[in-house]
């Protein structure tokens, strides 16, 4: 690890200005993602910011939705009565992610932060455009079970990780960020992550020192009918291979509206409207589910070693729409 620099931020304003001033400075939050990259080289900030002081740690509602401080932990959010009761995707996706110990740590803006697990993005002797724009991409004839096949390019497959931000996206949840020049402003989390394109290494559409402040939950009465369902290779301590986020308003057997999205094999967090167009207006019955999940993947790519991933993400969506429908029943 190459030295560093720490100091605390005494206010967001403190901390935006401190980020901002040096190229090479970042916001420290949980720490749980960012020190493991600095660990193996393949980030190597000279500064760190320590936002933990900073008071957005709490969780409040209004008229308009929930409000979720950037620096509520993981286990504080995924546990919190309203969350649990109101939004049990939302819970049900944190509590899918990583272990206790981790969600204790890590927090809401770190999670959405968090960068992908592509093995050759993590060693530095690989090519990875994402690292080092320009250098290839050793994932693409590489072994590449565990990449994307949504929203893929020629330049990089590598897969978005956090379960959070599946259910976030589901969610219609809004960013709200501090710029640098002390203005703010609201990104709803499907326009955050960038497609890769040509320029992967380009994740979000944040400035550099741009503060995430809070992350807003709109109100949505159907919420409380959803479900996170996670596939993995072991059963915890472990990334999504595929998952599904769902929300379904009934009206009997009858969908009067759904919400879809999809975690483990997009390259962003994957909001499915396709599918949700399928399932409104339907029966609630196996079919339906089929036809929205072929929908929702009608767009994949596979490669030599990831198209299993289809199947399988076809397969957790009704599944999780199902029993997400013998739930309510
Ligand atoms: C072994 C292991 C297993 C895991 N398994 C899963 C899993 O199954 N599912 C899953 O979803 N995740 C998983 N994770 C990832 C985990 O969820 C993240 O490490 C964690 O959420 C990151 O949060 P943090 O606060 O520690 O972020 P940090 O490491 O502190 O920061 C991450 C990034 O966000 C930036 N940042 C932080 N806060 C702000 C802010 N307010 N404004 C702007 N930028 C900010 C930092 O500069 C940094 O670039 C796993 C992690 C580990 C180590
Ligand atoms: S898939 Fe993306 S992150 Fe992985 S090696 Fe290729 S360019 Fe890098």
């Amino acid at each position: 690890m190459k030295p560093f620099r720490y100091m605390e931020g005494e206010s967001a304003e403190a901390a935006t200005r401190a980020v901002t001033s040096a190229p090479g400075a970042v916001f420290f939050a949980g720490g749980t993602t960012l020190i493991d990259l600095m660990k193996i080289d393949v980030v190597s900030p000279d500064t760190l910011v320590d936002i933990r002081r900073l008071p957005l740690a709490s969780i409040a509602e209004d008229g308009e939705g929930v409000h979720i401080g950037a620096n509520v932990r993981n286990s504080q959010l995924a546990w919190h009565a309203t969350i649990r009761e109101r939004y049990p995707v939302l819970s049900e996706a944190i509590l899918s992610g990583a272990s206790t110990q981790l969600r204790n740590m890590a927090t809401t803006a770190g999670n959405i932060l968090q960068r992908t697990r592509c093995p050759y993005f993590r060693d530095v002797h690989a090519a990875c455009n994402k690292r080092e724009p320009g250098s290839g991409c050793d994932a693409i004839e590489g072994f590449n079970r565990s990449h994307a096949v949504l929203g893929t390019t020629e330049h990089c497959i590598a897969t978005y990780p956090s379960d959070m931000s599946a259910a976030l996206v589901l969610l219609d949840a809004v960013v709200r960020t501090r710029k640098p020049d002390g203005t703010t402003r609201s990104i709803p989390l499907e326009d955050l992550h960038l497609l890769p394109g040509d320029t992967p290494e380009r994740e979000t559409v944040l400035e550099h020192g741009e503060l995430i402040t809070h992350v807003d939950l709109p109100h949505l009465s159907f919420a409380r009918r959803s479900h996170y369902l996670k596939v993995r290779d072991r059963a915890s301590y472990e990334f999504a291979l595929a998952s599904a986020a769902v929300a379904l308003d009934m009206d009997g057997e009858t969908i009067r509206a759904a919400r879809v999205a999809l975690g483990g094999v997009a390259t962003k967090p994957w909001r499915c409207p396709e599918a949700e167009r399928v399932l409104a207006g339907r029966r609630a019955t196996a079919d339906s589910f089929h036809a929205a999940a072929d929908a929702a993947l009608a767009g994949a790519v596979p490669r030599r070693h990831n198209g299993f991933k289809i199947e399988l993400a076809k397969r957790a969506l009704v599944r999780a729409l199902s029993e997400l429908t013998a739930r309510a029943a």
